[in-house]
């Protein structure tokens, strides 16, 4: 019979953490991972493996793991995630392997902690020789180093094709660099597992945007097959009046100066960024959590976390949303900013809010919020973050202009294969929406297997 609960993973304390940008979660010990892999049932029908997206063997790498074969296991990893030390820090597992695990079945137990140890094995850092095939003579580009464009380009040069990465920004990573914060995902970590697709033979090319400083056509000319990975990075807006007020941002901006232009370490790093005493965060999912949690450490009295629905429909990973609330940010649920009130300077000072309430459930499933007549009140803050959701770039529409957009503005694509025309695939936020980095690997996996067997075919 299996323990009921997970080993507890180690943490900094709230009270330490919040002054420091340095990683949450502490990770297990060898002897902790080792009691956790125990847990494990080694189940002959392996639901777990169908939860995730990238389909790691993995009753396959526990076991090598609670036999202590570290190497083993770590090839299991590998064979399928080229990015298992970021997958066990950011995937949300209890929606995908962890669901299914047999021993969360089990009344009263948790699922065996798969995520934290996948964590565990990577971190052991164990450097392997990689089989890649012998070169079969196609080039592939793919344009956006996030984690859809990383896992198309490891699984393609696996295979022995010649893959050229196009990268917007001077470095590679996507939303793992630029959004997730430092203290839930080290960028030290993020740079070893690129340097890994490097060691495949990937080439990467940065400050390339495609569309603008090469024009699409070109790079379709030039290659044998083309996948397009570039995420949903621009932010949605609240729109609502007085939006044009200062010290009113997107976390896209908030959190990309913070992050990837490192104002975290200011004066290290030449990047201003504004903290305000008392600063509300509008929305309710990981990237409202970052902001949040982002903001506070940069020294902000109070944070004030403000979403139309309530803590049930938050879309939030339960674990960030405990670790924020642990860290003092203060929650208001059923509430909605309708307008910002500034002062003679133009300063945001506060926001006329609505108290809501549920309805019935609307197309995402989740009940649809509904304003109380006669319940408007002002909160008053002196910065906002907005952090409701992203979608496609508008640069998308006119730098790629052979390819077919929904009506959402991202590219239609083959669920299957991420085919959208002949040579051309893509997989990831820009097909999906903004979505996770599992889900943008799976597309990348998915995408890689399918253009594999058109060059092939094609001769
Ligand atoms: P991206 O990661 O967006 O990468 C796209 C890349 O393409 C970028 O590097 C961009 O610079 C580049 N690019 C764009 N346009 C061009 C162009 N024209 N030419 C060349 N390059 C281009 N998911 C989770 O699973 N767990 C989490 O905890 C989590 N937290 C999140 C927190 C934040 C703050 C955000 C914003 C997202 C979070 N997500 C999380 C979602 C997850 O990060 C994304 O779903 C995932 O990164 C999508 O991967 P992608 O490769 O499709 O796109
Ligand atoms: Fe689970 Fe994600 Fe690891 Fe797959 S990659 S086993 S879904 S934690
Ligand atoms: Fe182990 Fe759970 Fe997978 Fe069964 S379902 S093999 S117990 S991780």
């Amino acid at each position: 019979m299996a323990e009921k609960f997970k080993v507890r993973m180690r943490e900094l304390d709230p009270s330490e953490r919040v002054n420091s940008f340095e990683e949450v979660a502490l990770g297990y010990t060898k002897e902790e991972a080792i009691a956790e892999a125990k847990r494990c049932l080694q189940c002959k029908h392996k639901p777990c493996v169908s939860g995730c997206p990238v389909g790691i063997d993995i009753p396959g790498f526990i076991k090598a793991l609670r036999e202590d074969d570290i190497e083993k296991s770590t090839r299991i990893l590998k064979d399928a995630n080229n990015l298992p030390a970021i997958c066990g820090r950011v995937c949300p597992q209890e929606k995908q392997c962890e669901l299914a695990c047999v021993v969360g079945k089990i009344p009263g137990s948790e699922p065996v902690a798969i995520g934290r140890l996948e964590r565990f094995v990577a971190d052991q850092n164990i450097s392997l020789e990689t089989a890649v095939k012998p070169s079969v003579n196609k080039r592939v580009a793919v344009i956006g180093a996030g984690p859809a464009g990383l896992t198309a380009a490891a699984d393609l040069a696996k295979e022995g094709f010649s893959v050229t990465v196009f990268e917007a920004f001077h470095t590679a990573g996507g939303v793992l660099v630029y959004g997730i914060p430092e203290f839930r995902l080290p960028k030290e970590i993020v740079a070893k597992e690129v340097e890994f697709v490097k060691s495949l033979g990937v080439e990467f090319r940065f400050n390339q945007i495609i569309g603008r400083t090469i024009p699409f056509e070109e790079i379709k000319n030039e290659y044998d097959a083309v996948f397009i990975g570039i995420g949903a990075g621009a932010p949605r807006f609240m729109g609502i009046p007085g939006s044009n007020h200062n010290n009113i941002f997107s976390s896209s901006e908030y959190l990309t100066r913070t992050n990837l232009m490192k104002a975290y370490l200011f004066p290290l790093y030449d990047t201003p960024v504004k903290i305000k005493d008392r600063v509300a965060v509008i929305g309710a999912g990981n990237v409202t959590m970052d902001a949040a949690r982002t903001v506070k450490r940069l020294g902000a009295k109070e944070v004030h976390v403000v979403y139309r629905r309530s803590e049930e429909e938050m879309p939030a990973r339960i674990e960030e949303y405990h670790h924020a609330v642990e860290e003092g940010i203060i929650f208001h649920w059923l509430t909605l900013p309708v307008e910002y009130i500034g002062d003679i300077n133009n300063n945001v000072t506060g926001m006329k809010c609505v108290k809501m309430t549920l309805g019935e459930p609307d197309d995402s499933g989740r009940r649809r919020p509904i304003q109380i007549e006669g319940s408007e009140f002002v909160m008053e803050v002196d910065m906002v973050i907005e952090a409701i959701g992203q979608t496609p770039n508008a640069i998308l529409k006119a730098g790629f202009p052979a390819v077919r957009l929904n009506k959402w503005g991202s590219i239609d694509a083959d669920e299957a294969s991420g085919r959208v025309d002949e040579g051309i695939y893509a997989g990831g936020d820009i097909v999906t929406g903004s979505a996770t980095v599992i889900e943008a690997m799976g597309a990348g996996k998915r995408s890689a297997r399918a253009i594999k067997s058109y060059l092939l075919r094609k001769g």
